[in-house]
């Protein structure tokens, strides 16, 4: 894992608890899950602009083409010691007993992916797309605003779901022209045929492929999966690989970004795309190799047999 910039929300790592502060995979910590964080969906909040309360809105520079905002949260007064974080955390108790899996930061495979999707034109229109693994959700987004018919998102914790992606996703939701500044957004009315296009879920892979396979509501399966950084834990390939294969459609394509190696955690593409080989129910081909810095691969995997 290379040591980049927080894109967003250095404050936010800054202020967490010690035992929350650093990914599982950072702190070494990185073997299965004693109880799995349970699969559950969020539904966004019928009073949406309280979301965005206490978030400062920024552009990020360089992704202009895609026209992305992203949200983080406001730290009114550190000394108190009881900020809207502590109280976030509190309310997010996956995060005080259990395993933090790296959502809370922007990885920069993501932006790998989002270039990549600009340089190869992929198609995002009437697709029903899964950004796996979301964290802020930018792959998701830029999917969104490429006309997607439907988006969902995953991370494995709740609070990032609720304090990073969905706040993320509604920005994204408002503001069409310009800068998005908070008061620019709040003047403005949400886009509600956007926001009704996407779905927002937490929890450990097998248990969200089974919540979205056995809910009651139909379940239309994605025509792609968009996923950065998820393959740095071979203890989790077995998962994701279930997880892939059960929620793809037959002549569905998965985009994943990852780096060469992570240090440190056993994982990384050669891994990965030998556990795919061996289990022989994807072909998987590289599509694009970023040389500069730490080693990044952009991997596309589709079905051997499509039926
Ligand atoms: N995709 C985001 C990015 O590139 O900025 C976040 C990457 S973060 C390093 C890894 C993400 O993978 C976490 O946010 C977590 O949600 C997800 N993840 C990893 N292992 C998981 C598992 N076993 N079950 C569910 N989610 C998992």
């Amino acid at each position: 894992i290379s040591s980049e910039e927080n894109i967003f929300n250095e404050e936010l790592l800054s202020e967490m608890p010690a035992q929350v502060a650093e990914p599982s995979f950072l702190n070494k910590s990185h073997e299965k899950y004693s109880s799995p964080a349970a699969a559950k969906e969020h539904n966004v909040p019928e009073e949406i602009s309280k979301v965005l309360e206490n978030k400062v809105v920024e552009t990020l520079l360089g992704l202009c083409h895609v026209n992305i905002s992203v949200v983080k949260a406001e730290l009114p007064n550190y000394s108190h010691g009881d900020n809207i974080l502590t109280k976030s955390i509190s309310s997010h108790s996956d995060l005080i007993t259990g395993v933090y899996e790296g959502g809370l930061k922007i990885w920069e495979c993501t932006f790998d992916l989002v270039d990549y999707f600009s340089e190869a034109e992929v198609q995002f229109a009437h697709k029903v797309v899964l950004d796996l693994g979301c964290g802020a959700g930018l792959l998701g987004i830029t999917a969104l605003k490429g006309n997607a018919e439907r988006v969902h998102f995953q991370d494995y914790n709740s609070m990032v779901i609720e304090e990073i992606t969905l706040p993320n996703v509604l920005v994204n939701c408002v503001c069409q022209n310009g800068d998005p500044s908070l008061e620019q957004c709040q003047k403005r009315d949400f886009n509600q045929d956007l926001i009704s296009k996407c779905k927002f879920f937490s929890g450990e892979w097998s248990g969200f492929s089974n919540f979205l396979l056995n809910s009651n509501t139909p379940f239309a399966k994605y025509d792609l999966i968009l996923t950065s950084e998820t393959i740095y834990n071979p203890d989790y390939y077995e998962a994701l690989h279930d997880t892939l294969s059960k929620l793809l459609k037959a002549n569905g394509c998965v985009y994943l970004a990852s780096k060469a190696h992570y240090f440190g955690c056993g994982g990384g593409v050669l891994p990965f795309t030998e556990f795919i080989k061996k289990k022989n129910v994807f072909n998987s081909r590289s599509v694009k190799i970023i040389d500069k810095g730490l080693k990044r691969v952009i991997i596309e995997l589709v079905f051997k047999n499509p039926c």
